[in-house]
């Protein structure tokens, strides 16, 4: 079911007594919405993070993870691994991994494949670089992504996938989408879902925007019809404006 949702993607951000202390002040404030909260810490705090949020409804989820059960892939974590610490749903796609780790959509779709297998949740990312928007493929670098990872899935693996449309050159630069670009690529990617899998399910899945959403634009960016909540980077790492982006709805 279509809910609306912040989560905050620390990034590579925070040792464990930062961790534990920025969950101390997240405890420390209110939420007025209905959105779903979620946190991505590092892999090395997921844990510390479970313990210090006892008693607060916020989600726990991870940054990536490897496509493969186990094995000799030195330096990565598993569906199973993030599982066994209590982890249930995975970001997927990020634009950092697509392009500093070399993350393609083919890739991205076995690691797609392997959570859902899992029965976690992907939040799986996507978006132009600046370039494509100024010759106007957006839309189609954006179809294609969607195309390439998802669309060998059936329409009822859509109920444990999150859509986030993060446009490259908005990421940590401060610059955000215009309300209205967000609108208008969150109704073209339900747009395509709906030509693929039908209306209902299009109009069943969240999609999230992500790109320098602050407390002074979350709320007329939240305010449009299609986009159901916030990826949020560098306003995650301080505990009231990440709040104030929550209660931006
Ligand atoms: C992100 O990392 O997904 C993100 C949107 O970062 P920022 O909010 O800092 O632009």
């Amino acid at each position: 079911m279509r809910k609306h949702i912040v989560a905050g993607n620390w990034k590579m951000n925070n040792d464990l007594v930062q961790t534990q202390s920025l969950i101390t002040e997240l405890k420390k404030q209110s939420q007025t919405s209905d959105a779903e909260v979620m946190i991505a810490p590092t892999f090395t705090n997921l844990s510390a993070a479970f313990e210090a949020l006892k008693g607060l409804e916020i989600e726990v989820i991870a940054q990536n993870m490897h496509f493969a059960e186990s094995g000799a892939y030195t330096g990565e974590v598993s569906a199973e691994m993030l599982k066994s610490v209590g982890v249930q749903t995975v970001i997927l796609g990020h634009s950092e991994r697509r392009a500093y780790f070399n993350e393609t959509d083919e890739l991205l779709a076995k690691k797609v494949d392997a959570a859902l297998a899992n029965k976690m949740r992907v939040i799986f990312c996507f978006g132009e670089e600046l370039a494509d928007r100024k010759s106007d493929k957006h839309e189609s670098i954006v179809e294609n992504q969607i195309k390439k990872a998802l669309f060998h899935l059936k329409a009822s693996a859509f109920e444990q996938i999150v859509l986030a449309y993060e446009p490259v050159w908005a990421i940590g630069t401060g610059e955000t989408a215009s309300p209205e670009q967000a609108q208008d690529m969150h109704a073209f990617i339900r747009e395509t879902l709906a030509k693929k899998y039908g209306q209902e399910t299009a109009n069943s899945v969240s999609i999230l925007y992500g790109g320098s959403v602050k407390p002074g634009n979350a709320k007329e960016i939240f305010s449009k019809p299609d986009v159901d909540g916030g990826l949020i980077g560098g306003a995650a790492l301080k505990a009231e404006d990440f709040y104030a982006i929550v209660n931006a709805f």
